[in-house]
């Protein structure tokens, strides 16, 4: 089996395609036609996930976010991109990224992964592309019953295991419609209020942007490593459906560079 014949199966989910013209998923260093000798699934390709692999006796990294975004110039170890790359090209493990293409996707995608843990039903996606219903950033979904909002916001720590969750001022209305985005995505804030969404679930939002919330919707930004975790698992999952008796492997090394105290 070669590397190619793996990225196949992730790209007939997610086409790279679909990704943002910012991006830079694909693969990012390595042979295709290389024989696949083993995957570690995770969410950023740092050194650490490398060297995992070839501890694993892997040559295939594959991650959510792409380790290099823009042009690197020079490779003398300064950054830990350049390093990544130096070391990836070294031992020769392939390392590849599924990001905003497989943000847009409906079924399988990043966000249906959320959906699917916060118990989220009806999804649709929530600023759909141009006469696509299926392709298009974030999800709407509905909660089988309306909850409180603190037992919501319980809901949400417990489930995505996260530090933190920093919310805008509560409504004293229940949650059911629910806005979800992994990673970034404060830039949906006008969709998920078009769509009268109780709560917008999501991440990396500024100080100035929780004032936009104007009291329509509570916002939770609950951390970005937090909010796209099980982006891996899904990853997994993809790959272990076609070759379930391939060596694949989710990472073991938290990637997570936000700290809390
Ligand atoms: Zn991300």
């Amino acid at each position: 089996m070669q590397i190619s014949d793996i990225l196949d199966i992730l790209e007939a989910v997610a086409p790279p395609q679909l990704q943002e013209s910012y991006d830079n998923a694909g693969l990012i260093v390595g042979d295709p036609a290389a024989a696949a000798t083993g995957v570690v699934f995770c969410l950023d390709s740092t050194e650490a996930v490398v060297e995992e692999a070839v501890r694993k006796g892997c040559n295939l990294v594959v991650a959510h976010h792409p380790i290099v975004f823009r042009g690197l110039k020079r490779f003398n170890g300064a950054t830990y991109v350049e390093r990544t790359v130096m070391q990836a090209i070294r031992r020769e493990v392939a390392v590849y990224a599924i990001h905003t293409n497989i943000d847009n996707v409906h079924q399988q995608g990043v966000n249906a992964r959320i959906a699917q843990k916060l118990g989220l039903t009806d999804t649709r996606i929530l600023a759909p592309k141009p006469g696509l219903t299926e392709i298009g950033a974030g999800l709407l979904g509905r909660l089988p019953a309306p909850a409180g909002e603190m037992d919501f916001l319980r809901h949400l720590k417990s489930t995505l295991r996260t530090g933190c969750v920093r919310h805008t001022a509560l409504r004293e209305k229940p949650v059911q419609t629910v806005a979800v985005c992994g990673g970034s995505g404060s830039f949906l804030l006008p969709e998920a209020l078009r769509a009268g969404a109780d709560m917008f679930v999501t991440a990396d939002f500024k100080y100035h942007e929780f004032f936009d919330a104007e009291g329509r919707l509570v916002i939770a930004d609950v951390g970005h490593y937090e909010s796209e975790q099980f982006t891996v698992e899904l990853l997994y999952e993809l790959v272990r459906e076609k070759f379930p008796n391939f060596a694949l492997h989710l990472t073991e090394v938290n990637t997570n560079p936000v700290y809390y105290f």
